[in-house]
């Protein structure tokens, strides 16, 4: 081992990529510090369709038993023309059964996965993880990095060996290292809401359904809930002209929901939220001895539940690149690695799809409506084309695959008509 490994590789954000790439490189042997700057583990409903790729690595990890026994397993998806009310495409992952181990998604709640991760990181003596603890600067050296960490009225300099600044889509490290993050943010923002009211019935037990449509479209899942029992979770874009106040008053929900989905008697509604979506990527992952990964690197549309799986599978990489530097298996260059795979692959796989996603769901004109519906269907009935399909939408194709020697960065430039959207 070399001497780097007196020095703990810090990092800042306890969310659920920074606590993943804490036990990845616990599990090698590896000190780290991870600083959070919440008080516990934020369990509002986020992102909970976790993908093939990311449930290898989650075995790996040893987590996998757990997501399982606290998630819903759904190896199918299906899309439907919400004017017609026909479904228009059904997936099965099943058809990945010779591909992977998990020919299916797990559908678990990110906190769900963070709490599994903190408990397992808790048993190494070389890894600790701190609340209530802000990182609030990064200074480099030629041998080392140093951040300050501010906690209650203290502030202290913490020395390392590396940083991974996984704090977020407004990351503070990313900020610190002036590292710009090219994109745009969607105009209209993204209503969620979740209900008791059980859909089952209506979409024949498959758990996550996309509802294309030109004025409003919808993505329907199931997720397990805090219970295990399941809670159906919806999706909407808000109106542009919608305030976020507007578009979660009770009566507007009550409204929107009836309108898609009309049953008798008042949905119960017993979480609602928010938030701003946008398609941007950082300009590069790595600056000397700090990395930046999951949101705080990319953030994306939810359509295709990809961006919390890429940002896993960026702390997994970049826990064995730091692994196999720290013990001298591998040069220091070894380490531009992560950016030279990572920042193309997330173009390729993460943006590219997300933004072809949600312009199917959305599209306004007929002709393309139509042809995108039967371009769908064509792949979803035949076999090569419907596996070729998922090995994309599963990530596995990134996990396998080099980068495109050129990734089409230019698409986050060609910023669409947001009268559009
Ligand atoms: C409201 C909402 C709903 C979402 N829904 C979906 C969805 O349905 N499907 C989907 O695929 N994705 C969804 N996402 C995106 C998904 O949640 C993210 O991709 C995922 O959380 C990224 O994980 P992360 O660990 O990179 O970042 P985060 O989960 O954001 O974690 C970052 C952590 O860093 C901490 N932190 C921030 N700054 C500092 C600092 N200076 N010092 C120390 N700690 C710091 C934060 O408190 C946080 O805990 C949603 C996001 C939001 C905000």
């Amino acid at each position: 081992m070399g001497s780097q490994l007196e020095r703990p590789i810090l990092i800042a954000g306890g969310g659920p990529v920074g606590v993943i790439a804490a036990l990845a490189l616990a599990q090698q042997g590896l000190p780290v510090q991870v600083f959070e700057s919440a008080q516990r583990v934020d369990e509002t409903p986020r992102a909970a369709t976790t993908h093939a790729a990311t449930l290898e690595m989650l075995a790996q990890l040893g987590l996998l038993e757990d997501v399982i026994r606290h998630g819903l397993l759904a190896p199918l998806f299906r899309i439907w023309d919400r004017s017609s009310g026909e479904m228009v495409a059904e997936f099965d992952f099943g058809i990945l059964r010779d591909d992977t181990p998990h020919p299916y998604v797990v559908q678990c709640d990110q906190h769900k996965l963070v709490n599994f991760a903190i408990e397992r990181l808790r048993a190494f003596s070389h890894a600790t993880i701190e609340f209530s603890a802000s990182v609030t600067e990064v200074r480099q050296f030629d041998d080392r990095v140093e951040i300050s960490v501010h906690c209650g009225s203290n502030t202290r300099t913490i020395t390392g060996s590396y940083l991974i600044g996984a704090d977020g889509g407004r990351s503070m490290v990313r900020r610190a290292l002036g590292i710009a993050f090219e994109g745009y943010t969607h105009p209209e923002r993204f209503l969620v809401l979740s209900t008791t009211f059980d859909f089952s019935g209506t979409y024949d037990d498959c758990l996550r359904n996309y509802f294309s449509d030109p004025e409003e479209w919808c993505a329907l899942f199931k997720f397990s809930g805090a219970d295990g029992r399941g809670l159906w979770r919806l999706l909407f874009p808000t109106r542009a002209d919608e305030t976020d106040a507007e578009a979660l008053d009770s009566g507007a929900i009550e409204r929107r929901l009836q309108a898609f989905f009309p049953k008798a008697g008042e949905y119960s509604v017993i979480h609602r939220n928010v938030y701003r979506v946008h398609q941007r990527v950082a300009d590069r992952f790595r600056q000397g001895r700090a990395f930046i990964a999951g949101d705080a690197a990319h953030v994306n549309n939810p359509l295709g539940g990809l961006g919390l799986n890429f940002g896993i599978h960026d702390a997994i990489e970049l826990s064995r690149l730091l692994g196999s530097v720290v013990r001298d298996e591998a040069p220091a260059s070894a380490l531009d690695l992560y950016d030279l795979r990572r920042r193309p692959l997330n173009f390729e796989y993460v943006q590219r799809q997300t933004i072809d996603n949600k312009n199917r769901m959305e599209e306004k004109d007929l002709n393309v409506r139509t042809a995108n519906f039967e371009a769908l269907r064509k792949v979803a009935t035949d076999p090569a084309a419907h596996r070729t399909y998922l090995l994309r939408a599963s990530l596995i194709d990134s996990v396998r695959n080099q980068p495109r020697a050129n990734a089409d960065t230019i698409l986050l430039r060609e910023r669409r008509d947001p009268a559009r959207l």
